[in-house]
């Protein structure tokens, strides 16, 4: 399937880096989120990387006036109708996702696959909110999305095989490498597997054995990491890492993944990070 008109819901972090990405690999794409200002600010953020990037040299101010002129923002969803393939990318949360492809199903045409970029959530649930579950698939994107190569590509339980094959397809256009999983997984390969690490430096700075600066630095120079445990929960954002510890605590039944009283205790108080260096570091 040759994607031709790609639709992002959602302009966060993650949504306005997958729309800015399509529109750096050639694709009119459209990204709408609920409100002007949250899509001013998301576009606002999307100009300045492109500016950073103009005034290093790396790409030309043509390049990236064409970039933008690709990138069409809107709000509402009542343009994903034009699209072939949807991907989402709003909040983690599961009643918000079922109710964005609930409406997605009701106005995009039979042939249309709609993709999540959810880290945790299940997509069979997700798809059981459409009329097309064979058409659902999770396609995961790593933050940032214009830089991070990998994209996985999770099954729901009625995905089809030529879903899988488009979704793949399209991941490797967008000059990704694509892993497809055998089966529906929470949290994919990735995520789960950090999951323990995570967690574990979490607890390391709650029990007072380092400063997050000096756990980080450990274990960048003891076991090869190109980033910092803490720096890394700052970046996918307090908030977005403890969703996903407490989905694959419940889904998978396993207290290896009990999310740890810190991270609760930061994301209650308003501690979300999103930035390297903005939550542990400052806690
Ligand atoms: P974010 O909070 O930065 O952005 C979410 C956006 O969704 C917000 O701008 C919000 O206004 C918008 N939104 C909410 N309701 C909406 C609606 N009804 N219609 C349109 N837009 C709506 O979150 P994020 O970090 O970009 O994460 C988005 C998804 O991607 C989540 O499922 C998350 O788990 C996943 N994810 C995040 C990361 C990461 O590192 N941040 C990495 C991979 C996957």
């Amino acid at each position: 399937m040759d994607v031709k008109k790609p639709f992002v819901v959602g302009a966060g972090i993650m949504g306005a880096g997958i729309a800015q990405l399509c529109a750096q690999k050639g694709y009119d794409v459209t990204v709408t989120d609920i409100s002007d200002e949250i899509i001013d600010k998301a576009r606002g953020k999307v100009i300045k990387g492109l500016q950073r990037r103009v005034e290093k040299g790396k790409i030309s101010q043509e390049d990236m006036d064409s970039v933008l002129s690709r990138i069409y923002w809107v709000t509402g969803l009542e343009l994903a109708a034009d699209s072939d393939f949807v991907i989402e990318a709003v909040l983690e949360n599961m009643d918000l996702k079922k109710e964005i492809f609930q409406k997605l199903d009701s106005l995009c045409s039979a042939d249309t696959i709609m993709a999540s970029n959810t880290t945790a959530l299940s997509v069979s649930e997700i798809a059981s909110a459409t009329s097309r579950p064979e058409k659902i698939i999770g396609m995961h994107f790593f933050n940032p999305a214009v830089i991070m190569k990998l994209v996985e590509i999770i099954r729901g339980e009625q995905t089809t095989d030529e879903t899988v094959e488009a979704t793949k397809e399209f991941a490797e256009k967008l000059g990704k490498v694509p892993v497809v999983t055998f089966k529906e997984a929470p949290a994919g390969i990735v995520s789960r597997v950090l999951a323990g690490l995570l967690n574990e430096a979490a607890v390391v700075y709650a029990d007072g054995i380092a400063s997050p600066e000096d756990i980080d630095e450990a274990m960048k120079l003891g076991a090869g990491l190109p980033m910092g445990p803490l720096a890394l929960i700052d970046m996918i954002g307090l908030d977005i890492h403890l969703a996903k510890m407490e989905t694959l605590y419940n889904k998978l039944n396993d207290e290896r993944y009990k999310p740890p009283d810190i991270i609760k205790q930061m994301v209650a108080e308003g501690k979300l990070g999103k930035k390297s260096g903005e939550g542990f570091y400052k806690y």
